[in-house]
């Protein structure tokens, strides 16, 4: 085939202990995922099937790099997840299928302009403005699926300098990891390199121009990451 155009090569996640690279695909994002954060966010958890929003690669923040406070918002949110990084495709899958989908396992933020997602919500409109901005996605280094312990077994914290926000173990989600690649599945096809941040656990807030925001991914092959906002 002739291309008109050369594509730009794909965005760069290292994998841990493997001095490889996994190309990032699409980003997506689940909305709510425990409840104490659906609480601390007016919803109700009980009743409220997941839902997905989008991210596109570009806007990644691999580890070692720091984030440039966006000129728009007064109140920018940190928000930490546990990524799942897909290594095959999949479309209209069985739920007893997702797990042959998994690559491997980050940990993530999530950084949201809540005052324009606020907006946003108020005046009916998609998210976009407020969740997909450059740097909007922070990672770490992705843990392998056969190095890494089942979602179950790990916890995430998040510290903004060295002060801990944010602490869960991942199997206080309301949809679990299987659940989740199921359920997109079902209506979008995953593929090789595509990212799922699976939700935050409560304790999200505001960060500023000055701070260290770092993450763990808590196991015996943990990962980490920490940016700058500057
Ligand atoms: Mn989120």
């Amino acid at each position: 085939m002739d291309w008109v155009l050369k594509k730009s090569d794909a965005v760069a996640c290292p994998v841990l202990n493997h001095g490889s690279s996994f190309p990032v695909n699409n980003i997506y994002c689940v909305g709510r995922n425990y409840s104490e954060h659906a609480k601390e966010m007016g919803g109700n958890p009980d009743r409220e099937p997941p839902f997905f929003f989008h991210k596109i690669s570009e806007i990644l923040l691999p580890p070692g790099n720091d984030l440039e406070f966006p000129d728009d918002t007064k109140e920018l949110h940190h928000e930490v997840e546990l990524v799942v990084a897909l290594g095959s495709k999949g479309f209209k899958i069985q739920k007893t299928q997702s797990k042959d989908l998994i690559f491997g396992y980050a940990v993530g933020v999530d950084l949201t302009k809540r005052d324009i997602q606020k907006n946003a919500k108020e005046t009916g409109r998609p998210w976009m403005s407020g969740k997909v901005f450059s740097g909007s996605a922070a990672i770490s280094d992705i843990v392998i699926k056969e190095e890494s312990e089942e979602p179950d077994n790990i916890e995430i914290s998040l510290s903004i300098n060295d002060i801990i926000r944010q602490q869960s173990k991942c199997a206080q989600m309301i949809w679990s990891v299987e659940e989740i690649i199921f359920l997109l599945s079902q209506t979008i096809p995953l593929f090789p390199g595509d990212l799922i941040y699976t939700g935050t656990p409560s304790g999200v807030g505001k960060i500023k121009k000055g701070d260290t925001v770092s993450a763990t991914l808590h196991q015996e092959n943990s990962a980490h990451l920490s940016f700058e906002i500057f």
